[in-house]
């Protein structure tokens, strides 16, 4: 059984605190020991952070930017290694792992690569005097991760964090700290210096201790909305900034101009990719009223293609669930969604698929007959839990898509390319996509609206949340002072 430590310059630091364990959620095995990191040690982490930073911010962003480029490289030689890592982690489905979750992580390393070189600030002109803006990086860094994308979360904060000239230290979710240590090592072998990427492990005593930890200077959390709220409570004394990728409850609407087929394959992937255990998932699907029956027909017949079972199996379309407390708490919103009087039209039980009894599978699971103050439409499931609703005009739509305090994405499908725009300039949400679902290529910013959050990861916007503004007026005549 291997044990994993707090990492520092990819090195292992034990602080000799009982591990925890980690289970593999195909299985429910326990494949490694995780030993947290005391706070002693992250007093530590975050001192050699600090003085590693002074030198990484010395450096040209040409130079920083070579590093990143190397660790992107190295990333992406190991996808199959890496992405079986993540599957451990997380027991989703090795194919999607390896198209998409895990290259999506060196993507942005090589994007925040590219650009470190290219940050401009802007210049000023006066009678006899010039002025200029600079963005500087804020110092130590921290990232708080969930549990679903694992190698993506910690590359989309860590690569603008250091294209930036920050250092950044990152706390992975208890249930996925896997993943985390071949970013490290790839950073390492890139040549970036000891003390600029660290792992810190633990639960929430060692994520609150960052917040109010006053030698770090941002906190970028990926997690649920109530742990946002507590993020900015706990960062307030020491006035941290934050940025904060929270969850959503998001609305796919279909109009009856759709391409029907690709309605279908859209709002199946919005909902079951990752086994439903995606922050922005489109999981309001409303249909207009005139296309319901016949898109529910052939959502329900192609749902039933849908393999889950072992993740390592290419072959396989949905895993595991992360956990069986997370597993308890689908199946609790599938019974919640039949009581308040759903239909439900696929799905809604556990799997036990052949020599992986004990993991945590749910069937796809479809609810037509939705209505909107349902808990199944109002609530964030984070499983494979697709509810369907239908809609008479587009106003309705987009007022009822509207109506959530969530706003992190939203997704609609017609080829008219007028109510496209129409539609999308109305919808309260950080990202929409039309005639697709859930594609975020790093140089276009992703985050929330409303409680979902703010700040952005990818894109030169995420380069600003973890830098600073510093203005420079130079005089260039003598001064002539009153006194
Ligand atoms: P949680 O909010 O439970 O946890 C997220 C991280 O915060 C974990 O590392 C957790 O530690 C840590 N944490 C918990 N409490 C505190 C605290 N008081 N102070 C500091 N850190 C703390 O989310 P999950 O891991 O359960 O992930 C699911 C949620 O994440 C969903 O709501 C989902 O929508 C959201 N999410 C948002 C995304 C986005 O980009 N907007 C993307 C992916 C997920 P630990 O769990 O180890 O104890």
């Amino acid at each position: 059984m291997i044990t994993k430590h707090t990492y520092v310059g990819g090195q292992p630091r034990p602080s000799g605190l009982e591990p925890f364990d980690k289970l593999y959620p195909a299985t429910g095995e326990v494949i490694a020991k995780i030993e947290p990191t005391s706070l002693e040690q992250l007093d530590e982490v975050i001192a050699e952070a600090a003085e590693a930073q002074k030198a990484w911010a010395a450096l040209s962003g040409t130079e920083r930017g070579r590093v990143l480029l190397r660790a992107a490289k190295i990333l992406q030689d190991r996808n199959e290694a890496l992405s079986r890592v993540e599957v451990m982690d997380v027991g989703k489905a090795i194919a999607e792992a390896e198209s998409g979750d895990v290259p999506s992580g060196p993507d942005a390393l090589e994007y925040f690569g590219g650009i470190a070189r290219d940050m401009p600030g802007t210049f000023h002109t006066y009678p006899g005097a010039v002025g200029f803006t600079q963005r500087v990086p804020l110092g130590v860094c921290a990232g708080i991760g969930a549990w679903n994308y694992p190698t993506q979360i910690a590359c989309w904060k860590a690569a603008p964090a250091l294209a930036a000239g920050n250092a950044f230290i990152h706390k992975p979710s208890e249930e996925t700290p896997l993943v985390a240590y071949e970013i490290a090592d790839a950073l390492t072998e890139a040549g970036l210096p000891s003390g600029l990427f660290s792992i810190v492990q633990g639960d929430a005593t060692i994520g609150r201790a960052l917040c109010e930890h006053p030698g770090v200077a941002k906190v970028s959390l990926t997690g649920g909305v109530d742990t946002g709220k507590l993020i900015i409570k706990q960062s307030a004394d020491t006035l941290k900034k934050v940025t904060l990728e929270l969850g959503g409850k998001s609305p796919l609407i279909v109009f009856e101009d759709a391409n029907l087929d690709d309605a279908v394959g859209v709002a199946l992937s919005a909902n079951f990719y990752t086994a439903g255990e995606v922050c922005s998932n489109g999981t309001r699907v409303f249909v207009h009223r005139s296309i319901a029956d016949k898109f529910l027909a052939e959502v329900v017949r192609r749902t039933a293609s849908i393999r889950v079972g072992d993740p390592m199996d290419r072959d396989v379309h949905m895993g595991a669930l992360i956990s069986e407390t997370h597993m308890n708490k689908v199946l609790e919103y599938i019974e919640i969604g039949k009581a308040e009087g759903a239909t439900l039209s696929a799905g809604g039980n556990r799997v036990r698929p052949q020599g992986f009894e004990n993991g945590y599978f749910v069937e796809p699971t479809v609810f037509s007959g939705c209505t909107d103050n349902m808990r199944i439409v109002r609530e964030e499931i984070f499983g494979p839990v697709m509810s369907v609703l239908v809609f008479d005009d587009e106003d309705e739509a987009v007022s009822r898509a509207n109506d959530t305090f969530f706003g992190l994405g939203a997704g609609l499908m017609t080829t008219s390319l007028a109510r496209a725009h129409r539609v999308a300039d109305q919808l309260q949400s950080g990202s929409v996509w039309v005639n697709t679902y859930n594609i975020c290529p790093p140089d276009l910013p992703f985050g929330g609206s409303k409680q979902s959050g703010f700040g952005r990861e990818n894109s030169r916007f995420a380069l600003e949340g973890y830098t600073e503004t510093r203005s420079t007026y130079i005089d260039l005549n003598n001064f002539e002072g009153a006194y």
